[in-house]
């Protein structure tokens, strides 16, 4: 019997792909990509004869078929996805009829979109005093949220807000922070296929600009929506700093000088 290894992809730039992901790629000799958003070049280490498909027009059942008849011929199978694979991405209904079975199933982390697109703007989600807290969420459009998940309730923590498979609803997006108090001149940063090589769009603006931003520039698919008191930081003429690498703190690989000099 083979293995079915869920590895994630990363956000598109196949150098974002872990080592592990990369190794795993190399040995396989069946692949199933998500080609709606994994970029087919995250293959390009696949040995030759190894099968490589894209599950694009493929539903859940397909895709399990596929998997299950892979590893039950023997053969080392990954299911490549994008990001990371437990966000957003059907991971457990996948994984449940490999169960069943008795396959054995490994999941190898990715970098998420959130991650890279926060990157690529040179914007850090967390800042001492502003906001130590990330909530990677959605907002509702056919998938229902579950209650108490609304984003007019997330947003009232004022956290950091990374917002996946919203961009059409970008006009909710607004009203919701809107009434959870967020001011019209929030700033807000939309990512449009962050990594991917000659595709990456970063578009900036304030809540009531950023939907005619997107517009403008017809961003209507595979952006990541990062609304934060942390964003445009860089420009700022003053803030607190981490105390990680402040002088009189001490942690457990370094003493305060303080400390040192008493
Ligand atoms: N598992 C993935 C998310 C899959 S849901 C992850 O961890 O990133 C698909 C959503 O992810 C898209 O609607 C978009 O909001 C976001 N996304 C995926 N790739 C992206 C990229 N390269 N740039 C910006 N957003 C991306």
């Amino acid at each position: 019997m083979g293995k079915v290894w869920f590895v994630g992809a990363g956000p598109g730039d196949p150098e974002l792909l872990t080592l592990k992901g990369q190794r795993l790629i190399a040995e396989a000799d069946a692949i199933l990509y998500a080609g709606s958003l994994v970029s087919k070049a995250a293959t390009q280490w696949a040995k030759s004869g190894c099968a490589i498909q894209d599950s694009k027009g493929m539903d859940l059942e397909q895709i399990t078929n596929w998997l299950v008849s892979k590893a039950q011929a023997g053969q080392s199978v990954i299911r490549l996805q994008t990001g990371d694979p437990g966000l957003y991405g059907a991971l457990i209904e996948m994984v449940q009829p490999l169960d069943q079975a008795g396959i054995e199933v490994e999941v190898v982390p990715g970098v998420s979109s959130a991650m890279a697109s926060a990157a690529t703007a040179v914007e850090s989600l967390t800042l001492p005093e502003i906001t130590q807290t990330v909530i990677l969420t959605r907002v509702e459009g056919r998938t229902p949220m579950p209650e108490g998940e609304s984003l007019a309730e997330l947003a009232q923590h004022h956290a950091t807000l990374c917002i996946y498979l919203s961009i059409t609803l970008l006009e909710k997006v607004e009203r919701e922070l809107l009434a959870a108090g967020w001011s019209q001149e929030a700033p807000i940063v939309v990512v449009h296929k962050a990594s991917w090589p000659d595709e990456e769009r970063i578009i900036r603006g304030t809540l009531s600009n950023i939907r005619g931003r997107c517009k403008a520039e017809k961003i209507d698919n595979q952006a990541m929506i990062i609304a934060s008191p942390t964003l445009g930081a860089r420009q700022w003429p003053s803030m607190k700093k981490s105390k990680l690498y402040d002088k009189d703190f001490s942690h457990r690989f370094r003493s305060a000088q303080k400390e040192r000099s008493a």
